[in-house]
């Protein structure tokens, strides 16, 4: 393995990107060292400028639930951009991913694509403050709903990584309408309602992925529906990340609770830009231009990047077992990694929803940000760099999740398990 054209093309990238990249935890600043640079992707497999492989369990941040490359996919996409590639217009494209979503999300009547996960959940923001005229929006710590103002406050990914949890430049006027609760504590939000009358939404990703993976407990999301029906206020899940990921049905296929609005992004755009936002028709109709909530996107519903998202959709929908076979993988990674800390003596918490797994190198279990924090970010740095040498790609820090898609075969499976094995005890 050589590691000397990404190193080279690193640091031209620093002259033209700050820090080098364009989206910052790509940087390898928590892990330290190069960040391979890609060339193409294959399956379960990338590979960099250099020709080394790697068994990729970032697969674009989750989105690539198929593996890379998927023939059916790339195939879609060829035909319809030779049809030309943005019309900023109306195409059937659009309806046919919408009801490809509502047909597994069959309590939303109605969605609005956007580009990014961002967007959604920012728009999904000024829909619950639009339809419920407050302003006030309750978030946890250390999840993560993309980089608008108003939730780039105690955010995790990247502004966790960095330990800047609140971003310079958000105004604390904007901050100010944002209320922080710890993940999976009943009391705080309670306490919130109880101190706020004019709360417009809770937020929350219902699997958290951003700070680790952290679940979220199902009396927990019982006790904020309760809240948010008592008081007046809508609850939103942000199911960027878990969408059609965790299960077909994401973190809906493992709760009982409904939320009020949906936000979804990566894997319904099959690799491309698309997310959405979604719920009943009495509150989609208040974005314009049928109400008064402001939204628009010159490149959204690309029907280049809407026909990937179908082409993905229809095999996620049309597979049987499909998020079986993805689970069970999990479970077998995820065992065999707590069996190999076990035996080099390194203190682990591992888990898996569907086909995300994380685990924390920490002696106490993690159900929020704060016990998140307490863990051993220097052994996991230590650990990422071993894997790496060993050809296996995970996130460039303790705090994301490990994607395994269709295409990690079981021999990558047990190739990563063995290289696990050596980096466990290489890296005490
Ligand atoms: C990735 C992510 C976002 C942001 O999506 P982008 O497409 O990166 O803007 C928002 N929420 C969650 C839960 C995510 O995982």
């Amino acid at each position: 393995m050589t590691f000397i054209d990404n190193k080279s093309a690193f640091e031209a990238a620093q002259k033209l990107f700050t820090g080098g990249i364009n989206s910052p935890v790509r940087a390898f600043k928590s892990v330290g060292g190069t960040p391979p640079f890609i060339d193409r992707g294959e399956g379960g497999l990338v590979f960099d400028i250099e020709g080394n492989g790697y068994i990729d369990f970032v697969q674009s941040w989750g989105a690539l639930i198929l593996g890379h490359a998927r023939a059916e996919v790339i195939d879609a996409v060829i035909k319809t951009a030779k049809k030309g590639l943005s019309f900023g217009a109306p195409t059937l494209l659009e309806s046919e991913l919408a009801e490809l979503i509502l047909s597994v999300y069959g309590f939303l009547d109605k969605l609005r694509f956007v580009s990014s996960g961002t967007e959604a959940v920012m728009t999904a923001i000024r829909l619950a403050r639009g339809v419920t005229g407050r302003d006030k929006i309750v978030k946890f710590k250390g999840c993560y709903h993309g980089h608008s103002d108003s939730l780039l406050v105690e955010a995790g990914s990247g502004a966790a990584t960095f330990g800047a949890p609140s971003s310079l430049g958000v105004p604390n006027d904007f901050a100010k309408h944002t209320l922080l609760a710890e993940y999976n504590d009943v009391a705080g939000v309670r306490r919130l309602f109880d101190e706020h009358s004019d709360i417009a939404a809770i937020v929350i990703e219902p699997i958290a992925g951003n700070m680790g993976l952290v679940c979220a407990d199902e009396e927990f999301l019982r006790a904020l529906r309760d809240l948010c029906d008592r008081n007046g206020a809508l609850l939103i899940f942000d199911e960027v990340m878990s969408g059609f990921r965790a299960s077909l049905r994401g973190a809906c296929g493992f709760t009982d609770v409904l939320p009020d609005i949906v936000t979804f992004g990566k894997v319904i755009g099959g690799g491309l830009p698309v997310a959405a936002l979604g719920a009943k028709k009495e509150i989609m109709d208040a974005l314009s231009p049928i109400g008064k909530v402001y939204q628009a996107g010159t490149l959204s519903g690309n029907p280049v990047a809407t026909t990937a998202g179908i082409a993905a959709l229809k095999i996620l929908i049309g597979t049987p077992d499909l998020y079986e076979t993805l689970e069970n993988r999990a479970k077998r990674l995820t065992g065999a990694l707590a069996s190999a800390a076990e035996s080099a003596g390194a203190a682990l918490q591992i888990e898996y929803r569907g086909s995300m797994f994380g685990f924390f190198f920490n002696k106490k279990p993690v159900s929020n940000f704060a016990q998140a924090l307490q863990s051993d970010t220097a052994r996991f740095a230590r650990f990422h760099g071993a894997m790496l040498k060993r050809g296996v790609y995970l996130a460039p820090s303790q705090f994301e999740t490990g994607f395994i898609s269709l295409a990690t075969s079981d021999d990558m499976i047990k190739t990563t398990i063995a290289a696990a094995q050596e980096a466990m005890r290489e890296t005490v």
